[in-house]
């Protein structure tokens, strides 16, 4: 790393410190659970319900003696019941199907971990699926010149290496909304608490930090040697047009996949995020990933898309970048695709 890329980098993590505490001192105004009320037995604050291991709400402290999380206000312990209720909303909704008895028996987090399963799987199967039989079944011969198609051999095994590391990135939600629920991060669960300017001006300030982690983790993985041969090299092995696919975007080892998540969840701890938002966009890169992958290259910039990640996974140097291609420009590793060149090409 050169030394201006080093000042950059420092710079953007000054201001997440700067930004953390300036909120942070700001929180009384502007978020509920930082109204100073001390009459926490005013809320009918459910304990057993914070037990990572509770099976289910009618369970009584008795089984499980949990000390409550550190909810030092009123408005604070009223998110984390809110943040409970919304992940027992989401679980009935996807595990809706599972008989009661069933779902009794389960701890309440592999709950939430079959559910982020469920729905990373339905995710990505129905988008990659849908995606690959529109470019290439339904318009390929518009799509692609000729051997710029992928066989259905690496298709085949991209899937199979999503489907293998898929129980392991459900594990990433499933423990944060636990972490969540434990009031450790600066989560919201309504709008109306901030009023929608702070909510955009939250999301914006959450989703820089976003982007910058997710570059550094990605270029990590590329200039650490063992992070690249141990876990990034699995998602390089398809490095060239007619290997890609849509497949590939949720073609990575396990950790691999955890580690360039992980920005989404540890940003949580010092800019306060809507909780449905954080876990939207977190299932939206199931979406986005599967996008990046067709090599189709569309002029979309300041969003990274296919034709830029097409060249990362051609030169392994270049477009580390997440959503946009600002990080790229910052720290000079942005190369533009060049139209006439970046086969294929959309007529
Ligand atoms: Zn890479
Ligand atoms: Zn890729």
């Amino acid at each position: 790393m050169h030394v201006r890329q080093a000042v950059v980098a420092g710079s953007f993590i000054l201001g997440f410190i700067a930004a953390g505490a300036l909120l942070q001192q700001s929180q009384a105004k502007v978020l509920p659970y930082a109204v100073e009320d001390s009459s926490l037995d005013a809320l009918p604050l459910d304990v057993s319900r914070l037990d990572l291991f509770a099976r289910s709400s009618e369970e009584s402290t008795d089984w499980y003696p949990v000390e409550a999380p550190a909810a030092k206000t009123t408005s604070q312990a009223l998110v984390i019941q809110q943040l409970i209720e919304e992940n027992e909303w989401k679980n009935d909704l996807i595990l809706g199907f599972l008989p009661t008895t069933v779902r009794e028996r389960m701890p309440r987090i592999v709950q939430s971990w079959l559910r982020c399963y469920l729905a990373c799987f339905l995710l990505y199967t129905i988008t990659s699926g849908l995606w690959a039989y529109y470019i290439y079944t339904c318009f390929g011969r518009q799509l692609f010149k000729d051997g710029h198609m992928p066989a259905w051999s690496d298709m085949y095994e991209q899937l199979k290496v999503a489907n293998v590391s898929m129980p392991g990135y459900a594990v990433l939600p499933a423990v944060t909304e636990w972490v969540m629920e434990q009031g450790w991060t600066r989560s919201y669960t309504r709008i109306d608490s901030v009023g929608l300017v702070k909510y955009w001006l939250y999301f914006a300030l959450y989703m820089t930090s976003v982007e910058f982690f997710v570059y550094w983790m990605h270029r990590g993985l590329h200039e650490i040697r063992l992070g690249y041969r141990w876990y990034h090299y699995i998602h390089h092995k398809y490095n060239k047009e007619n290997s890609l696919s849509p497949f590939a975007g949720l073609a990575f080892h396990p950790l691999d996949g955890i580690l360039q998540a992980i920005p989404y969840c540890w940003t949580l701890f010092y800019i306060p995020t809507h909780s449905l938002t954080f876990e939207l966009l977190l299932f939206m890169t199931g979406i986005w990933t599967t996008n990046i992958h067709d090599c189709l290259h569309g002029r979309v910039e300041p969003i990274m898309g296919a034709g830029y990640h097409t060249i990362h996974h051609t030169t392994y140097q270049h477009n580390y970048g997440h959503y946009f291609i600002f990080m790229d420009y910052l720290f000079g590793t942005l190369k533009v695709p060049d139209s006439s060149k970046c086969p294929p090409i959309v007529a």
